[in-house]
């Protein structure tokens, strides 16, 4: 299955690493409390990457922030002329179709969203350019 190839390659990860997910993670949280939000994954990964004193990656920080429960990623999509995507561009599981009924009364996709994360695209608009940060309340 996908999500246990993805936890396997986390851990590995992990070890080969000397600041752990974990630690990353409570970081991305700190963050979190004391903004409640941010409006940019680039602006996320600044803070968290000051917090650490390392220098992560905007995606590695995303991944891991899309983890935790209590922080709510936003997906902010814009057009694009690329053939739709089939894994969630944001955290890589199967997207699941939209359906809607048109006219003729034929079952058709109007737009795509994972189940795993926000992630909610249309068929014009499926190119993520955004992601915001929040906590829950
Ligand atoms: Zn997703």
């Amino acid at each position: 299955m996908k999500t246990s190839l993805s936890e396997d390659a986390a851990e590995t990860e992990s070890i080969e690493k000397k600041i752990s997910d974990e630690t990353i993670k409570s970081a991305i949280m700190s963050v979190m409390e004391r903004r409640s939000f941010v409006k940019s994954q680039e602006e996320l990964t600044s803070f968290v990457n000051a917090e650490i004193n390392d220098n992560f990656q905007p995606q590695k920080i995303r991944v891991l922030a899309l983890e935790i429960p209590e922080i709510e990623v936003r997906v902010l999509t814009k057009k694009s002329n690329r053939e739709k995507p089939t894994d969630c561009p944001s955290c890589g599981k199967r997207l699941k179709g939209l359906h809607a009924k048109n006219l003729l009364n034929q079952k058709v996709v109007v737009g795509l969203e994972c189940l795993r994360c926000n992630y909610r695209g249309t068929l014009k608009s499926f190119a993520p350019f955004r992601y915001e940060f929040s906590l829950r309340k």
